[in-house]
């Protein structure tokens, strides 16, 4: 892509239009444009993936001001950024100055999860060798799609002002949401397929870090806790709590941090707070080890627990401060 606007008119890729081409490649052989996907379709469309979310990122960057897009912004020099001779900021870095610099309307953490873990795909693909079944992929794909989708429709499309450009943007788009439609639709047929092992336990049942479905079944005391549909493992009920927090006990501990919330039920500090398949709109609190959910934490013990009603705190302190009138 570098230097793409010194070559001839046929290979002309506006940052957009490119960044949209990728994501258009990247979709067809994830949704299986030409028949299931094989292995090979899915390396490729997690390349081309994680191209469209650099390309696209950085356009809107470059939309508003193409110094943006460089890692020092200070350094900035028109025609070495012309020549594609400059190194470019990271996906993270672009984020931030999206928020921060840019104000789009979009809510995307730097941090986000799915991007992340869209990033750490390709980096296995490309270094270490990979090994993945094609519905695992396809799940964890989707929360990307959905995040650039809004993305380019929010705050990208409207931005646009050559009519050649909006044009071939507005192509891509139609597309796009069509293979993007195949795929989802697809994501719902395998969900479905689960029904018998999700049914009944929606009470217990968290949305997958990896692929965003409802998929994590909290069932007491599992110590190999994983996603039944992309199988993502997530180890003992305290290491899923704390990774779906996006942090650790040791680095909790380390930087002067605390423990998760304590569960009134077993005992165990696994409690956080999330949303679960019966609710999914609100957070709540759950034990990921005994998968108990509780009404709130007691202010004064930290264990999450059935409220007293009008108080915050839990029954048992409840009686103790009635015992010391
Ligand atoms: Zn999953
Ligand atoms: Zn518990
Ligand atoms: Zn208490």
């Amino acid at each position: 892509m570098t230097g793409a606007g010194q070559q001839s008119e046929d290979f002309h890729f506006p940052a957009l239009v490119n960044g949209l081409d990728f994501l258009v490649s990247a979709v067809g052989s994830l949704s299986g444009d030409n028949g299931q996907p094989g292995p090979r379709d899915v390396k490729y469309a997690v390349l081309h993936l994680q191209a469209a979310v650099e390309t696209l990122l950085k356009a809107r960057l470059e939309m508003h001001d193409p110094a943006l897009v460089w890692t020092k912004v200070g350094a900035f020099d028109q025609r070495k950024h012309e020549a594609g001779d400059f190194s470019s900021c990271g996906v993270k870095i672009a984020i931030e100055r999206l928020r921060d610099t840019v104000q789009i309307e979009s809510k995307i953490d730097p941090e986000d999860v799915s991007l992340r873990a869209l990033g750490s795909l390709r980096n296995r693909i490309m270094h270490f060798g990979w090994k993945d079944t094609v519905v695992a992929v396809q799940a964890r794909t989707v929360p990307v799609l959905d995040l650039l989708v809004g993305f380019i429709n929010t705050d990208v499309l409207p931005h646009v002002d050559q009519p050649d450009e909006a044009w071939s943007a507005e192509r891509q788009m139609e597309q796009l949401r069509a293979g993007f439609k195949h795929l989802t639709d697809f994501i719902v047929l395998r969900m479905q397929a689960l029904r018998s092992q999700l049914d009944r336990y929606e009470h217990s049942t968290a949305a997958c870090r990896s692929c965003g479905q409802f998929a994590v079944v909290l069932d007491g005391g599992a110590h190999d806790l994983a996603c039944l549909l992309c199988g993502k493992q997530y180890g003992t009920g305290a290491e899923a709590a704390w990774e779906f927090i996006g942090s650790s006990r040791y680095v909790s501990v380390t930087q002067g941090g605390g423990d998760l919330n304590g569960c009134g039920s077993c005992g165990t500090y696994s409690v956080i707070s999330t949303p679960l398949a019966n609710s999914p709109e609100e957070d709540s609190w759950i034990c990921f080890d005994c998968g108990s959910t509780h009404e709130g934490v007691c202010t004064f013990c930290d264990q999450a627990a059935d409220l007293v009603p009008e108080m915050d705190m839990c029954s048992d302190c409840y009686e103790i401060r009635l015992d010391n009138f």
